[in-house]
């Protein structure tokens, strides 16, 4: 029962104003700055792919890599694809290095130098092209062979693509940035492994990620599917945060793997993709009409592959509010699991201030509709403070 002596608004507002001052500014200056990306990504894409569009440089590419190929349209389509996608990465590499590098080291946020960086953007670029050739090449390979719904199957084959990718991700790729390894034996680590098997989570291991050599900011995730699935925290949130705080991340982690989170963020993703094979099956073939002059006939030519991705980037601007939704109340069922698995509220709550130095504290009600995918620090205080009131003078509450 909700003990009336204890105020959850007040108990909320105690926790919002441990971060005041120049701190409070910091974090919010970051993460409105982030809407902004938002835009200016968006706008960098378009100059680019006008650009290539434009130059003439698309259509040139589709029709070398068509006689390069001998006309063998799977091959044609990967080489362009592969040519077309890496020049669009090395053309965004200002952006990246503005966003990525200057922009975290800016705020304090970073710890790599210039070489570490550029290390992990070209292990980054090259791991994009590979999957991006593979799936453009594969869509091309869909709209020859079944123009009128291709992006029906579209959705269908990107969401076995991700599944496929997501599954081989944590042996194949996030070895080539981060060294995961088991966390040493601590009373820590056995309850977490506990409260693991508590709520049917067949985990032997915890993992620590040496997230550190990245970046300052803590973290836990839950990777993989199937028999790849681990739970792991970062090194930073081990060093910074106390057990109890560990523990409500930890608990936090475990709700995404009950609850299945991964497993039906695929299926959402691949709606919201068949909305974006839609509109490029419905602005590319028109912009090309009207645009002969880039010598691109149909949305079967590589050479369309600029415009297409304009467009799927226009798409997903628009579709952000609700991507940031889907996500957002995953992680507010997992905040919840969390709460109720690692009961440790306060713990909870001091860890989303500590979050707070990359994700603004307080927004208004739609910001965090719109702009939010993982709940507000606020909105995270008040559900650990609305948790303890119901369970106040409880044993193994902290
Ligand atoms: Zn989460």
């Amino acid at each position: 029962m909700a003990n009336p002596a204890f105020s959850v608004e007040a108990a909320t507002q105690a926790y919002l104003a441990t971060v005041s001052g120049v701190a409070r500014a910091k974090s919010d200056a970051y993460f409105e700055g982030g809407y902004w990306l938002i835009l200016w990504s968006f706008v960098v894409t378009a100059v680019i792919m006008i650009f290539l569009m434009r130059s003439g440089w698309a259509a040139k590419i589709s029709a070398w890599a068509k006689r390069v190929t001998g006309n063998r349209p799977w091959l044609h389509a990967m080489l362009a694809a592969f040519v077309l996608i890496g020049i669009v990465a090395l053309l965004q590499f200002p952006w990246d290095l503005y966003v990525t590098y200057f922009r975290e080291h800016q705020y304090g946020m970073s710890n790599q130098n210039f070489g570490q960086w550029l290390g992990d953007w070209v292990k980054n670029a090259l791991i994009s092209l590979i999957v991006f050739t593979l799936l453009a090449s594969g869509m091309l390979r869909l709209i020859r062979a079944t123009p009128k719904n291709w992006w029906a199957w579209g959705a269908v084959v990107t969401a076995f693509f991700m599944a496929f990718f997501i599954a081989v991700a944590p042996v194949f790729v996030e070895p080539l940035f981060n060294t995961y390894k088991p966390m040493t034996a601590s009373p820590l680590r056995d309850q977490i492994l506990s409260m693991a098997r508590a709520n049917g989570v067949p985990a032997h291991d915890v993992l620590v990620v040496d997230a550190s050599r990245q970046t300052k900011r803590i973290s836990a995730n839950v990777a993989g599917l199937g028999s790849t699935m681990r739970v792991a925290l970062n090194d930073n949130l081990l060093n910074q945060a106390t057990p109890a705080q560990v523990r409500s991340v930890m608990g936090h982690e475990l709700g995404h793997y009950v609850l299945n989170h991964i497993w039906s963020m695929v299926i959402y993703f691949a709606l919201i993709i068949l909305g974006g094979y839609l509109a490029i099956n419905h602005f590319v073939p028109a912009l090309l009409r009207r645009n002969p002059k880039w010598g691109v006939q149909s949305l079967a030519d590589p050479g369309a592959l600029p415009i297409a991705i304009l467009v799927i980037s226009a798409y997903f601007v628009v579709m952000t509010p609700l991507v940031n939704t889907i996500i957002r109340v995953q992680e507010q069922e997992a905040d919840q699991f969390g709460l109720n698995a690692a009961r440790a509220p306060d713990g909870f709550a001091a860890t989303a201030m500590k979050l707070s130095a990359y994700r603004k504290l307080e927004p208004g009600k739609w910001e965090e509709i719109i702009f939010y995918d993982h709940p507000s620090g606020r909105t995270r205080v008040e559900t650990a403070m609305q948790w303890k009131a119901e369970h106040l003078g409880e044993p193994g509450v902290e």
